[in-house]
């Protein structure tokens, strides 16, 4: 018998029995950001002194990644507006480094600096960096973020990454001004060392999180993929169907009745820029986030979340459509979602609902005039679609 096992990580288990009660966990360092994107759901102006003020501090925050990391949290996500505006993030990012926490940063790259980069160099990061990329020439990436100059810093920020071989990779947001630009963009992509795959884009955009900024919904609304067009996009994809299939086989599992929470939502948590902890990252409903200035990580994780999670839908059109749709599993709708289009938690929303619809025609799993509610025979679609596809359905 060998004193040593070799091990793929999906089989490594450092918890023994239930494993530990927080995993993983993000931290919206703050709302504030250099830049002010037109698809932007969360920003506010770098100098904006009332969000400033109302910043969790140093301290607050080494005590939730304290209390983090005794309760076997092991990957910390600094995310924004953008993190590294915040004077303390290197004390931070040095504070979850010692406690032995990897760390995933969230940026738009443009306040890297030699300074922090010879400290990922020195102390690795253990995760690679995340850089949302608005462009690939001044004047396009200086439109989309509505700041002249951006894209000079961005560059530079990311010439820096890889000059001190720092493991990043890129994603995007697919904006009508920037379709043009896109071949260069995923040809520059390509180049990057620690991209193993196409860049992921995001499309379907958000509305204003803290339903702040009516006017910029509108703006935000006329930037979103077209059904037809998301359908196109994830279509471009080669592995599209395969990869539909492999995803039905896992997740598409019928209609899930009044229940809102399906999702991880409150098996971890999100803080907020002001101490929040709230069920998901998107998620900001008064009712739903938990002050940690007056209680732990603990007490929320195992008392206060789980009634949260157990929020029944009461508005009929949920009932009738969203609780007896079989989509579910492959439409954007959730609570999250809803609040941040209506400002409840159980309204359907139409454009994720048609956006659902056209993906579930294009793959054949409804017809022209049907809607996913009304489909009864749900499950043997599903089953075809799947074994069409090279697979087995699982028998759970
Ligand atoms: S860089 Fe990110 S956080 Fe900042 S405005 Fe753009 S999308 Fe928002
Ligand atoms: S496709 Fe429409 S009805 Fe079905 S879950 Fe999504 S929003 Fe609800």
């Amino acid at each position: 018998m060998s004193y040593v096992t070799q091990l793929r990580p999906h089989e490594f288990k450092v918890w023994k029995g239930k494993g530990p009660l927080l995993g993983s966990m993000d931290i919206e360092l703050t709302e504030r950001c250099n830049n002010n994107c037109v698809h932007c759901c969360i920003n506010r102006p770098e100098d904006d002194a009332d969000a400033l003020n109302r910043e969790i501090g140093t301290d607050f925050i080494k005590g939730i990644l304290t209390e983090a990391a005794a309760l076997g949290c092991m990957t910390v996500r600094f995310t924004g507006g953008e993190p590294l505006l915040r004077h303390d993030f290197a004390e931070l990012y040095l504070f979850a480094r010692r406690l032995g926490m990897r760390v995933v940063l969230f940026t738009n790259a443009r306040l890297i600096t030699p300074e922090l980069v010879q400290l990922f160099a020195s102390i690795p990061t253990g995760q690679v960096v995340e850089i949302s990329v608005y462009g690939m020439s001044p004047k396009s990436y200086d439109r989309v973020v509505c700041k002249d100059g951006a894209f000079a810093e961005f560059w530079r920020g990311v010439q820096l990454l890889l000059e001190y071989n720092i493991p990043f990779v890129v994603k995007a947001p697919k904006l009508p001004f920037l379709q043009e630009e896109q071949r260069e963009f995923e040809a520059w992509a390509a180049t990057i060392p620690a991209m193993n795959k196409p860049p992921g884009y995001s499309m379907n955009f958000e509305l204003r999180a803290r339903r702040d900024d009516f006017a910029k919904n509108a703006r935000i609304a006329k930037l979103r993929a077209t059904p037809e067009e998301s359908v196109a996009s994830l279509a471009s994809n080669a592995l599209y169907m395969k990869d539909m299939g492999q995803f039905f086989q896992k997740f598409m599992h019928g209609p899930v009745g009044d229940k809102l929470f399906n999702c991880g939502a409150g098996h971890g948590t999100c803080i907020d820029a002001y101490g929040q902890a709230q069920l998901c990252l998107s998620l900001r409903r008064a009712e739903c986030v938990v002050d940690l200035r007056e209680t732990s990580i603990k007490r929320v994780l195992t008392e206060l979340f789980p009634p949260m999670r157990e929020i029944s839908a009461t508005n009929p059109d949920y009932l009738c459509r969203c609780a007896r749709c079989f989509l579910i599993g492959l439409c954007e709708q959730c609570p999250a979602k809803s609040w941040s289009e209506y400002g409840t938690l159980d309204t359907p929303v139409e454009y994720l609902c048609e956006v659902a619809h056209a993906q579930a025609r294009f793959l054949g799993l409804v017809g022209e005039r049907e809607n996913g509610w009304e489909v009864e025979d749900w499950r043997e679609r599903v089953e075809a679609f799947v074994t069409a596809h090279g697979l087995t359905v699982s028998s759970d």
